[in-house]
C-alpha cells in the first residue's frame, strides 16, 4: 500500500513539469497524516489581555491624553482618526485633511464618531491596492475593504458583511492602527474561493485546493492519494482532525463535474463555519469535525473531466478517446464517463465483478469495465486509500436522477442501518432513497460488502452539467456531508 503523503505546497508551483517528482518527494519528506500547523491570529487572535493595542496608538503620540483600554468601547472620533492615520501614514495633519477633503471626504463635523466607511476611506490612500481585489466582501464592490482586508488589517466578519454605517470604537481604531504598526498582529482573513458557476477544471481544482489550505491552514490538509492514467494527481482534502473518518467523492465519472465543484464549496463553507466556531444550519461543524474527519475526494477521474470540459486537445490520449467515441453511438465527449482508456472507473470494484450486467464489449465512453477489477489507476487509487483510513461512511456524488442508492445486497442489522441513514439523507435532501439499484462494480457496491459501513451514491440535479440548476443542488445538499458526519456519531 502506498502511503499517504502530504503534499509540499512550496513545491506545488512545479507540479504540472514535476508531477511524479513532488509525489516522490512528498513521500518521502512528509509522511504522516499528523503535521501540525502554525495558529493564524483569526483562528487564535490574542484577547485583549494578551495585547495592549492601545500602547501602538499611544505611542504615536498625537492625542492629547493616552487612551486605556478602560474606555475601549467609547466611539473614536473622526478628528480623532485623522490625527491618528496623519502620524501613521506618516504625513502632516493639515496636508492629509486636505487630501482627503479633495478626495471627498466628509470633514464639515470633526467631531462625529467615525463609521466603518469612514475608516475604510482614511487608510484607501495607502493600502488599497488595484491587485487587491480578491473577494472578501462578494457582491458589495468594496474595493478598500477588500485591500485591507488582503493585508490582515480589517478583520472580516463571519458573515463578511461590510456595516460601512458602524461605529468603530477606540478598540477597533487601535486594534487597526496595531496591526499596520507590527505585522505579526494582522489578521489571516480567507477570501471566498470556489465559485461553482463555470465550468470546473483539473486546473481550477488545484489552485482551488492551494487556496484553501493557505486560507484555512489548521482546518484543511491536502494528500495525494494516487495518479491517473496521464499523471494527474488524485487529491483528498482532510477537514478536521477526528479520529474516525467519512469520505465524500466525486467526478468519478468524467461528465459529472458539477459534482466536484460541489464537493469544493462544501469544503469552503464547512472550513469557514468551523473556523468562526459558528453553526451552519443546526450543526456545530468544529465538534463535529473533531470527532470524524471528512476526506472529500474531489477529483477521482482528472484526465475524464479534462477530456469533457476542454476537448481531445487537452490530454495526451485524445487521438485514443476520439477513436473510441467513433466506435460508440455517442456524438460528442460531453456524456464521456469514462477515464481516458474508455474504462469507466464505477464498474471497475472487485465486488460482484463477474455477475455485472449491462456493459460494454470494449472501452467506451462508459459502461466498460475493464479486463479485470483495479486494472485502472484511479480505481485503485481510491481502494487503496479506502482500505487504508476505514471510511465509517461514504458518500459518492453523482449525476443524475435527485435520488440516493445505498443498496447492494445487505442483510439483517446492516441492512436496517443502511436504510436508516439512507432515509435520514433523503429526507435532509429531498432525494428519493427507496430504489434498489444492485448490478456490481461500483464503489459503493465494494465498500458495503468489504468494510460493512455505509455506503451511498449521491445522484444530484436532473441534467448532467447544467450550471443553471447549480442554486439547487447547492440548497438540497449544502448540509449533507454534515448530516452524515451526525449520522455517524450517532450510531456509536
Ligand atoms: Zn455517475
Amino acid at each position: 500500500m502506498t502511503e499517504l503523503s502530504q503534499i509540499n505546497r512550496q513545491i506545488f508551483s512545479t507540479i504540472m513539469a514535476f508531477t511524479a517528482l513532488i509525489l516522490f518527494f512528498a513521500v518521502v519528506y512528509n509522511t504522516g497524516t499528523g503535521t501540525p500547523a502554525t495558529t493564524s491570529f483569526a483562528e487564535n487572535p490574542p484577547t485583549q489581555e494578551d495585547v495592549d493595542y492601545f500602547a501602538y496608538l499611544n505611542d504615536l503620540n498625537v492625542l492629547d491624553k493616552d487612551w486605556t483600554s478602560r474606555q475601549a468601547d467609547l466611539y473614536a472620533s473622526c478628528q480623532e482618526s485623522i490625527q491618528i492615520f496623519a502620524a501613521v501614514l506618516g504625513l502632516g495633519k493639515t496636508a492629509y485633511q486636505a487630501e482627503l477633503a479633495a478626495a471627498g471626504f466628509d470633514l464639515h463635523d470633526p467631531e462625529r464618531p467615525i463609521n466603518r466607511g469612514d475608516l475604510y476611506f482614511l487608510l484607501a490612500r495607502e493600502f488599497a491596492a488595484p491587485e487587491a481585489a480578491e473577494t472578501y466582501f462578494p457582491g458589495q464592490g468594496k474595493e478598500e475593504a477588500n485591500a485591507l482586508a488582503k493585508l490582515g488589517i480589517i478583520e472580516v466578519p463571519f458573515d463578511r458583511k461590510l456595516r460601512l454605517k458602524e461605529k468603530i470604537t477606540r478598540l477597533e481604531l487601535a486594534a487597526t492602527v496595531a496591526r499596520i504598526k507590527e505585522p505579526k498582529l494582522r489578521v489571516h482573513n480567507a477570501p471566498v474561493i470556489v465559485n461553482p458557476r463555470q465550468p470546473y477544471t483539473y486546473d481550477r481544482l488545484q489552485a482551488d485546493l492551494m487556496a484553501l489550505a493557505d486560507a484555512y491552514p489548521t482546518l484543511i490538509k491536502l494528500y495525494a492519494i494516487g495518479q491517473s492514467v496521464e499523471g494527474r494527481i488524485i487529491f483528498a482534502a482532510r477537514l478536521g482532525q477526528g479520529e474516525k473518518n467519512i469520505f465524500l467523492d466525486a467526478s468519478i465519472h468524467a461528465s459529472e463535474w458539477l459534482t466536484t465543484s460541489l464537493l469544493m464549496k462544501m469544503l469552503e463553507e464547512y472550513a469557514h463555519y468551523a473556523k468562526y466556531n459558528e453553526t451552519l444550519g443546526s450543526f456545530p461543524v468544529a465538534e463535529l469535525i473533531d470527532e470524524v474527519s471528512m476526506w472529500f475526494i474531489p477529483m477521482i477521474n482528472p484526465d475524464g473531466v479534462t477530456l469533457v470540459l476542454e476537448g481531445p486537445e487537452a490530454v495526451q490520449h485524445g487521438a485514443l478517446a476520439k477513436k473510441i467515441l467513433a466506435q460508440s453511438k455517442v456524438q460528442d465527449f460531453s456524456g464521456w464517463k469514462a477515464n481516458i482508456r474508455g474504462v469507466d472507473l464505477n464498474r471497475q470494484f472487485p465486488a460482484s465483478w463477474k455477475r455485472m450486467i449491462n456493459v460494454a464489449p470494449r472501452p467506451a465512453p462508459s459502461h466498460y469495465k475493464g479486463e479485470k477489477p483495479l486494472s485502472e489507476p484511479e480505481a485503485r487509487a481510491l481502494y487503496e486509500f479506502t482500505l487504508q483510513q476505514q471510511p465509517a461512511l461514504t458518500l459518492s456524488f453523482h449525476q443524475q436522477g435527485e435520488i440516493i442508492y445505498w443498496y447492494n445486497r445487505q442483510q439483517g442489522e446492516q441492512l436496517q442501518r443502511d436504510r436508516q441513514i439512507a432515509r435520514q439523507l433523503g429526507a435532509l435532501t429531498g432525494y428519493r432513497s427507496d430504489h434498489l439499484l444492485v448490478n456490481g462494480g461500483k464503489y459503493m457496491d465494494w465498500v458495503i460488502a468489504e468494510l460493512k459501513t455505509p455506503a451511498m451514491i449521491v445522484e444530484v440535479g436532473t441534467v448532467v452539467g447544467d450550471l443553471q440548476q447549480w442554486d439547487k443542488i447547492w440548497r438540497q445538499n449544502r448540509l449533507l456531508g454534515l448530516k452524515a458526519l451526525e449520522v455517524v456519531l450517532q450510531a456509536e
